[in-house]
């Protein structure tokens, strides 16, 4: 059998992909998926009365306009709810705003002045040069007292490998500190919302949940994907990629970790190197059901003496999902099956971890594939921290570039 174009994952790179060469009249596609459904990171699963994103906490917020003119061309926008984000920071045992540093006066009295000088007399705010390790990073950032009481043990927790393991590079988009916003916010007790880092509003489906971002795209290539079907081989033959030794593909687009290609192929050793810097975390999703009565739609964690490091309020977004379901994020290392846990999930590529050096091998990889047309694309084939609708834009820059 011989195809055009074959994708590797059937999650939403792979299918916006397939989608958007369908838009351009390619309909030699097929996608290939290890699961026995499709839809990766971004499925929902209905427990009970509950609307459990399976991937963990997924909401939509996009800065590409044409993101946003895609996905609403799927899907219309009135079938969203669009919120102002609320969400919280358990830290030294009190809960506050997130984003830390404009909240800090929400602090008891006896600890909001060390945390203020934290972030005040911080490596950036004082205009010391960017550190290059990601621990000496988080201090350099916000200062030492909200570094070890927040941002270490949170990131020690998401990640999974101590934070000395891992770059900077991929903080860049992350503002400056801004001092003076601090101050004014200390002072007029009032949180600088239009200074929030990312995700300030967000939209979430008014029915099911995020996968009905997902379902829209993918319907009209849902024919195209073959399911319970993983890549375990792939092997370069003259001018095609012989995948599983049954299928020739003039096209590879790949959306799975560079580690299970590169074993598939059994070649190229040069890359091993390289391949083994893009390394991922797994993830366990845990549903839970406890009243509440607040409006909170997340809360981050960063205790390192409970296991999760993010709790989600579902019903706070999902308004149509009972009330009292709750779900937590726990890196795979860290999860034991809690008390009250009615459903678990779990995700065994979730986070790639931006280890030392990552970039650069990512690029290696990337560049040296792609000039045999199999082309990385989306979170794991450009091993980046990328949210779904980077996924979206990224598949877009792909198959402009293949049609060009
Ligand atoms: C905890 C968490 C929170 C997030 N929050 C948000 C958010 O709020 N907003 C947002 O937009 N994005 C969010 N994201 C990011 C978003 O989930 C991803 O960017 C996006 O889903 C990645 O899609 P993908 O298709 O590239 O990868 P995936 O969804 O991982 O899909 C890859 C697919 O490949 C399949 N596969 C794997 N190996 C093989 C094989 N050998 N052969 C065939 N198929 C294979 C998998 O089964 C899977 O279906 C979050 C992610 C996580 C983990």
């Amino acid at each position: 059998m011989r195809v055009k174009y074959l994708i590797i994952g059937a999650g939403i790179t792979g299918c916006t992909a397939a989608r958007l060469l369908q838009l351009h009249g390619e309909h030699d596609v097929m996608i290939l998926e290890a699961e026995s459904e499709p839809g990766g990171l971004c499925r929902t699963k209905k427990i009970g009365p509950h609307f459990l994103d399976i991937g963990g906490g997924h909401f939509l917020c996009t800065r590409f306009p044409e993101v946003s003119e895609f996905i609403f061309s799927h899907i219309p926008r009135s079938e969203f709810c669009e919120f102002d984000r609320v969400s919280k920071i358990a830290i030294d045992g009190e809960i506050i705003d997130y984003p830390i540093e404009f909240n800090l006066w929400q602090l008891s009295v006896g600890k909001r002045h060390k945390y203020l000088d934290s972030a005040l007399g911080a490596g950036e705010v004082q205009g010391h040069s960017q550190p290059v390790e990601f621990e000496k990073w988080i201090r350099w950032k916000l200062g030492d007292e909200i570094a070890e009481h927040y941002m270490l043990p949170y990131n020690r927790k998401i990640w999974g490998v101590e934070p000395d393991e891992m770059d900077v590079d991929w903080l860049s988009k992350i503002p400056r500190v801004d001092a003076q916003a601090i101050l004014e916010t200390w002072r007029s007790e009032k949180s600088a919302r239009d200074r929030f880092p990312s995700h300030e509003k967000f939209y979430y489906p008014l029915e099911g949940g995020f996968q009905r971002v997902f379902d829209a795209i993918c319907a009209s290539v849902r024919d195209k994907i073959s399911l319970n079907h993983p890549v375990t081989r792939l092997e370069r033959r003259d001018d095609v990629w012989r995948v599983n030794d049954a299928i020739d593909a003039e096209v590879v687009i790949s959306t799975i970790p560079w580690a299970t290609i590169h074993t598939a192929e059994g070649n190229d050793l040069s890359l091993e190197g390289d391949i083994s810097k893009l390394r991922w975390s797994s993830l366990v999703v845990s549903l839970f059901e406890e009243n509440y009565s607040h409006d909170w739609h997340w809360l981050y964690c960063p205790d390192e003496n409970i296991s999760h490091h993010r709790e989600f309020f579902i019903h706070n977004f999902a308004r149509h999902s009972a009330p009292g379901g709750t779900y937590r994020e726990t890196n795979v290392k860290r999860w034991k099956a809690g008390k009250g846990e009615i459903y678990s999930h779990t995700n065994p590529i979730a986070y790639p971890i931006p280890l030392r050096g990552h970039a650069g091998a990512a690029m290696a990889v990337h560049e040296h594939y792609a000039a045999r047309r199999l082309y990385g694309v989306g979170r794991w084939g450009q091993h980046s921290y990328f949210n779904s609708d980077v996924c979206i834009h990224e598949a877009m820059l792909l198959v402009k570039h293949l049609l060009s």
